[in-house]
């Protein structure tokens, strides 16, 4: 059937699918995007309230890295505005500005064994003996330098801020060589049309390839004939379409994928690996708004000592269109105990509460918004960073993207865009090899 015959399918507009959908549709591939909502971004898109832009998961994107590069490869608007101090530490009654002194300004303000922890941190970055096996945890390998509460405080929230997991959940190994070896979100900006606006601009690329995204539509089934997937059965207005394709890369987690595909089309070690590795993380975001200025910093305000809140972050004064004339829009975010397996909510939404009472003079006459609960199957992370998957299935032209499938300590929408890459280069490699050596 004319319209219904793609070279890729791309299951879910999340920002694994949109980033893979448009480097596809810029190597030529004219390629479907299936989304099941009515909206792209998936995780990260934007909810209108009372003309608040509130976002449903991610706040900030990374500027400067291969987010930023994609953007720029497939001919996308990148309308990302850094804050004019893009993070501030709360230290005591202090905000610090750590963008000079790093490490170094931060640790020893909060121990006098500071030292000997950048020295620790310094070892890890030149030295791959340095890093810890995968079993200690970043909270014991802190533990060995510092016993002080703000130290640990500090180095669980930036594990909760970056990872969605307390630091006695995140193995030391992944927390150093993220911030050691890789570009760790050290510049970043937020969409002034919400988070949904990045999202909408890289599908805007697909359609003008030619490619299309079908939402409030469903891929229900992923067909499999001799060993390849070839077709989908999709739910587009009510209606059952049958779709075909060359290539198919979910969006939807590995163990969504799995089901698509129909167990009995995938070996028993490759669904065991699926089972074991299914372990989303969870995060809870409360959006709040006030007439008067509640937080005093331009970006991102990253807690020592609390029970649970991790950062808070201001909105207006970098996008002031994200709220109405005289409001200041603000998110705060916390991750529970334990952020993998299960916890109880109202308990995590009522210290969450507390923290920000304790913390944020005011909290109690500002407006509250919104508050998310994110977990199981609409988590922060749908795998713990350096627990994933690989994004290769034993289906040679099926792929799976996202954050469910990151590269070795990764996060977010960074690692999204990482994964979308490799993928795509290898599909077009794929290509390249001639039908009959395949
Ligand atoms: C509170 C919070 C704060 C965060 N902050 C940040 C941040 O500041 N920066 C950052 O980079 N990351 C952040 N993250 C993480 C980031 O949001 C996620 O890593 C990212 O959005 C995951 O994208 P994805 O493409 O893997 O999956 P998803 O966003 O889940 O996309 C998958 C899509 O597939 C659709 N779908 C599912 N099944 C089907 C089907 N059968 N047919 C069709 N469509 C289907 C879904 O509706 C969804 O839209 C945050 C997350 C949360 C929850």
């Amino acid at each position: 059937m004319p319209g219904t015959q793609f070279d890729a399918l791309v299951v879910g507009a999340g920002a694994g699918g949109l980033f893979t959908a448009a480097r596809l549709a810029h190597a030529g591939y004219r390629t479907l995007v299936v989304e099941r909502l009515d909206k792209v971004g998936g995780r990260a898109s934007t909810t209108e309230i009372d003309g608040f832009r509130v976002n449903d998961g991610a706040i900030v994107i990374e500027v400067g890295g291969i987010t930023e590069e994609t953007f720029a490869e497939v001919g996308a608007q990148f309308d990302v505005r850094t804050p004019a101090v893009p993070v501030l530490y709360r230290v005591g009654n202090k905000n610090l500005d750590v963008t000079r002194g790093g490490w170094g300004m931060l640790l020893s303000t909060l121990t006098r064994q500071g030292a000997k922890l950048v020295s620790g941190i310094g070892a890890a970055r030149k030295d791959d003996d340095a890093l810890p096996g995968e079993e200690l945890s970043t909270a014991d390998w802190v533990g060995r330098y510092s016993r002080s509460a703000a130290v640990q405080g500090v180095f669980r929230n930036m594990c909760a801020s970056v990872f969605a997991v307390g630091s006695e959940e995140l193995p030391a190994r992944v927390f150093l060589t993220y911030f050691t070896r890789k570009s760790a979100f050290k510049r970043f900006g937020f969409c002034p049309d919400g988070t949904i606006g990045v999202w909408e601009s890289l599908a805007a690329t697909v359609t003008a390839r030619g490619g299309e995204i079908w939402l409030s539509s469903q891929v229900e089934a992923l067909h499999v004939t001799d060993g390849r997937v070839t077709e989908a059965t999709v739910t587009r207005d009510g209606e059952t379409v049958g779709v075909t394709c060359d290539v198919a890369v979910s969006d939807v987690g590995p163990a969504a994928t799995v089901g698509l595909v129909g167990a009995e089309h995938l070996p028993e070690d490759y669904r065991e690996q699926v089972r074991i590795k299914d372990r989303p993380c969870s995060m809870l975001a409360l959006n709040f708004a006030s007439r008067e200025r509640l937080v005093d910093v331009p970006g991102m305000l990253l807690f020592s000592v609390t029970e649970r809140l991790c950062y808070v972050a201001n909105f207006t004064d970098t996008c002031p269109e994200m709220a109405p004339p005289g409001w200041n829009l603000y998110v705060a975010a916390s991750v529970p105990k334990p952020a993998v397996g299960d916890f109880d909510e109202a308990a995590e939404i009522a210290l969450l509460r507390a923290d920000l009472r304790a913390h944020i003079p005011g909290f109690d006459g500002a407006r509250e918004l919104s508050v998310a609960v994110m977990r199981d199957g609409w988590p922060p992370q749908r795998a713990v960073a350096g627990h994933d998957l690989p994004h290769t299935t034993p289906i040679p032209n099926l792929w799976n993207v996202g954050d469910g499938v990151k590269e070795y300590a990764n996060g977010g929408t960074t690692a999204c865009a990482e994964t979308a890459k490799l993928v795509v280069e290898q599909i077009l490699a794929d290509a390249r090899v001639p039908a009959e050596a395949k």
